[in-house]
């Protein structure tokens, strides 16, 4: 009896798994199938269907993307890699984007060499995906205030931003599937972000207040663990 209340319990989670998926997807496919037929009915190109097209089909692969991180685990490559390299790294992507906004990047390197044991592709995503959503929660103009250094047997990153904050009943809603404020948001950043540091063996922490800011925290180790 018990196998079978697991059983439905799993199927319950598909379901609303699959049903997420579908109504994300479906979105921006409407979206594509509409600047189709209007294109036909168009003589001339339009390229602002074309870049509005193209930022669908981005969407779609975000999507495709971060429920990746929920298939089978992919085969681990982990090394020592200087986790200050992997997040300038991630900058040179996200800068102009916090340049446009206004918002000023303080780093705050406490150890210059900080190596942690890792996959350095997967927590790039990691760390975009945390800068994105501090970057997208600050409304006006300040500063993103980034930590980095050594605490005992872990490297430990920061991400301080000044936005919104988080309302403490929602805090506990952090990395479900689809759970989003945004309206263009899908909210599987931070479960592909939580999945990511669990498989390596490290802690994220969050620390919310509303109105004032949020800081997101990675720890990862340094060495191989078991
Ligand atoms: P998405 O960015 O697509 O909404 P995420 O999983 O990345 O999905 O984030 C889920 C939700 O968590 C966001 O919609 C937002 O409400 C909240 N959130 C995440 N990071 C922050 C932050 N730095 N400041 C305020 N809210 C945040
Ligand atoms: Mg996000």
């Amino acid at each position: 009896q018990v196998d079978n209340l697991l059983q439905s319990d799993k199927m319950a989670l598909i379901g609303q798994l699959a049903a997420g998926v579908a109504h994300e997807i479906r979105n921006p496919l409407t979206s594509l199938k509409g600047f189709i037929q209007l294109m036909k009915s168009d003589t001339k190109l339009n390229m602002d269907y074309l870049e509005i097209m193209e930022s669908e089909i981005d969407r779609i692969d975000t999507i495709s993307n971060e429920l990746m991180a929920f298939a089978k685990p992919s085969p681990k490559d982990y090394q020592l890699h200087n986790l200050q390299s992997i997040f300038e790294n991630c900058m040179t992507l996200l800068e102009r984007e916090a340049i446009q906004r206004k918002i000023k990047v303080v780093r705050k390197f406490e150890d210059e060499q900080v190596y942690v044991y890792c996959d350095d592709q997967k927590i790039k995503q990691v760390i975009i995906n945390l800068v994105k959503n501090a970057i997208e929660a600050m409304e006006k103009p300040g500063c993103l205030t980034v930590q980095l250094q050594k605490k005992d047997e872990f490297g430990m990153l920061s991400i301080q931003d000044e936005g919104t904050g988080i309302p403490k009943d929602l805090l506990e809603k952090l990395g479900q599937p689809f759970f989003t404020t945004k309206t263009s948001g899908n909210g599987l950043g931070l479960m592909m972000c939580y999945k990511i540091i669990e498989e390596h063996h490290g802690k994220i922490h969050v620390e919310s207040e509303w109105g004032v800011g949020s800081t997101f925290t990675i720890y990862l180790p340094t060495s191989p663990t078991q």
